[in-house]
Parts: C-alpha cells; sequence; structure tokens
C-alpha cells in the first residue's frame, strides 16, 4: 500500500479495511452494511457496541454522554457557543488561541453570539501559531465565564498541548471544552477534566462524515443555552441526548468504521497506553532525524509543544533554493510511495501526519529517505 501522510481523511488501519469491504456486501441476513434500517435489531447493535467501546477505551466517567452528530468538528464551533454560552449577558466564552482551528472557533462564536461575549484569552498568532506559547501569567482570563474553549492538537500546525495544558487554572465551576479532532484516541485522557470534547472522525477514527461529542450531563441544562437566538433542533445537543443519536437518520457507515477502528484499537493495540507509547515512537523516529540533520530540516514548533500527530518541518529553509528543494523533496517522495506530505496550503512546508493507524515501520522508511535525500541534494 501506498504510504498516506495525510492530515485528514488520514489512512485507516488495514485490517478495519479489509473487514469493512466484506460488510459492504453482506453484513446480516443478506444486507450488506449501508442497506440495514437505522432502526433495526442490526444496527441498533452496532450503535450500541460502538458507543460501548468508545467509552470503555477512553474510560468516560458515568454523568457523561456521548453523542454521535455530523457536520464535521467545524460544525461544533457553532454547536458549543449556542448550547453553552447561557443567559448572563455578563458571562464571556474564553478561547485560547493556539493554531488555525481555535481561531475558526473564536471567530464563529464572535459572529453567532457577538464580540462581546467572546475573550480571546491568549493568541499565539503574531509568532505564526509556532507554538511559542506565553507563560500562564500572560492569559487573560474573563472575570466570569461560560467556558473556556481551547484546541488540544492543532492540525495544521502541528502544535499540542497534551497533557501539558494547565488544567489547574480553570476554575472547576467553568467547562472546559476542547476539540480534540485530530489527537483522540492517541493516548488516555481524564475526561472527568472536560466539560465537553469533541472531535470530527476522519483522522483517528474512520471515515468523514460523523463528529463525536463527549459531553458531561449537566451541561445539558437549559439554563446553559443561548437565550438571545432559536437553536435549531440538529444543533441542540439534548435532541441527541435523548434520542440516543437517532431523531434523525444517523451516518450509519460511519458510526460502522469508527466501531472498527475501537475495536482495533482494544484487540490489535491494546488499548490507548499501547497506542499512546506506538504514537511517542514514531514522532520522537521523525523529530530526532529533523533535530539531527544539522539545520537541513528544521522544525518551526518549538520542542514543548510539538505535536505527535502532525509534524511539521522545513527542507534547508536557510538556503536560497529552499522552494524548489521541497518541491523536489515532495516528488521523489511521492515516487518512493510517500503521499500527502505537503503542508498546509495556509503555512506550506512539509507536514507528515503520524495519525494512530500509521506504522513505525512506515515512519521509518521516511526517516531513511530524509537522510538519503540530504545526503544526495
Ligand atoms: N478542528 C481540527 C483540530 C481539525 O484538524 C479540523 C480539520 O482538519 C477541524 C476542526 C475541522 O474539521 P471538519 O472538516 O470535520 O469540519
Amino acid at each position: 500500500r501506498i504510504i498516506n501522510f495525510s492530515a485528514g481523511p488520514g489512512l485507516m488501519p488495514v485490517s478495519v479495511l479489509a473487514e469493512a469491504g466484506q460488510s459492504m456486501a453482506s453484513f446480516s441476513q443478506g444486507h450488506g452494511l449501508m442497506e440495514l434500517s437505522h432502526r433495526g435489531k442490526a444496527f441498533e447493535a452496532v450503535l450500541a457496541e460502538t458507543e460501548a467501546d468508545f467509552r470503555q477505551l477512553l474510560a468516560i466517567p458515568d454523568g457523561y454522554s456521548v453523542l454521535f452528530m455530523q457536520g464535521g468538528a467545524t460544525l461544533q464551533f457553532s454547536t458549543v457557543a449556542l448550547n453553552l454560552v447561557g443567559a448572563d449577558a455578563d458571562a464571556k466564552c474564553d478561547y485560547i488561541v493556539s493554531g488555525a482551528w481555535s481561531a475558526k472557533a473564536a471567530e464563529e462564536a464572535e459572529r453567532l453570539l457577538g464580540k462581546e461575549r467572546v475573550n480571546v484569552v491568549v493568541s499565539t498568532k503574531k509568532s505564526k501559531h509556532n507554538g511559542d506559547i506565553p507563560a500562564l501569567d500572560q492569559w487573560k482570563f474573563s472575570q466570569k465565564q461560560a467556558y473556556v474553549f481551547y484546541c488540544d492538537n492543532e492540525t495544521v500546525h502541528g502544535v499540542e498541548f497534551g497533557n501539558k495544558f494547565p488544567f489547574d487554572a480553570i476554575p472547576s465551576n467553568v467547562p472546559l471544552i476542547c476539540d480534540m479532532s485530530s489527537n483522540i484516541l492517541s493516548g488516555a485522557i481524564d475526561v472527568s477534566k472536560y466539560g465537553l470534547i469533541f472531535a470530527g472522525a476522519q483522522k483517528n477514527m474512520g471515515p468523514a462524515g460523523i463528529t463525536v461529542v463527549i459531553i458531561r450531563d449537566d451541561l445539558l441544562s437549559p439554563s446553559r443555552k443561548c437565550t438571545t437566538q432559536p437553536i435549531p433542533q440538529l444543533l441542540d445537543y439534548n435532541t441527541y441526548s435523548t434520542s440516543q443519536s437517532m431523531h434523525n437518520t444517523p451516518p450509519t457507515f460511519p458510526i460502522y468504521m469508527c466501531g472498527l477502528v475501537f475495536k482495533w484499537l482494544k484487540t490489535e493495540i491494546g488499548g490507548l497506553d499501547q497506542m499512546s507509547a506506538i504514537n511517542t515512537a514514531k514522532s520522537t523516529a521523525l523529530y530526532n532525524a529533523i533535530d539531527g540533520s544539522n539545520g537541513f530540516y528544521v522544525c518551526p514548533v518549538s520542542k514543548a509543544y510539538r505535536s505527535r500527530m502532525n509534524v511539521c518541518f522545513l527542507v534547508n529553509p536557510k538556503s536560497p533554493d529552499a522552494a524548489a528543494l521541497e518541491k523536489r523533496f515532495l516528488a521523489e517522495a511521492e515516487a518512493k510511495g510517500m503521499v500527502q506530505l505537503a503542508g498546509h496550503r495556509s503555512v506550506g512546508g512539509v507536514r507528515a501526519s503520524l495519525y494512530n493507524a500509521m506504522t513505525l515501520e512506515n515512519v521509518e522508511i521516511l526517516v531513511a529517505f530524509m537522510k538519503e535525500f540530504q545526503a544526495r541534494v
């Protein structure tokens, strides 16, 4: 198979694809998977097992609901604002901006709620989101907070908080909201630290078309919602929590695929601690190759916040023909079967996305190519 370093939709475990292929033609009683009624017993069982495995993997405590929604992670930028701003006009929605996605989330909240309801606590925009996160004493939290929002892994810039996020700075009565689209299930987390976590599936979980939301049940209270405008039914978290995500036809195929990935994580990988160790080994191999290249490869992200999932780097940036060299690097990598290595169109450079399904062996093939390329050009 081609080695796919795409930032999303990302690659899937081969065994999952093989099993899904079989289910397409025949899954239950002569039906292919996509032909199942979402109200039938066979699909009900798929949904229940998918949720149960997800809960088990992340050790989601009682008192949290798991919702399967559509509209991608981008729609969550709107739903979070509408469902959690609350009625108190003095309370602000606090956003920590550490890259392109959290910036977009803050913009959408401003658009929906008005600038006066949104406060940017800290922003790394000036340093081009290079992971230079200012010290905590420079963060400007609001006096009264409706919630605090951050993105745990900024996919475009390769910046990840992980367990370096200053959880203690968030008062316990303020819900912490997190976009984990590009690093969910990359390792264990403590769900109880959060009010709400959401993640678009198409990086570490399954195909595009499904977004998983974990919400603490007290945040479903009507008192948390926006009171200045109606919330469309399908953007209201309660519509999903009261119907087991079955108010209307759910994305049956993506749910099934996520279920297979969860099984793969449980049985073939052995759980999230094992997954985390593999992810650390992969990203360490790549960052070591970059840092050990005497400046030929340069990662612009500050070391403390380098992402395990999206490794961004430049090819000999000091050289007068850096642009041509980068093009050549990408073309030669592609000729060797390593694709989707170009950085996001807004930042350029190289980006290797090392989602869960990427193997250490494949990362080592990239590292070997990088060394050989450097020695040759
Ligand atoms: N948040 C993060 C961290 C992402 O990486 C992405 C997509 O790459 C999004 C949000 C937007 O996701 P979607 O395209 O599913 O709306």
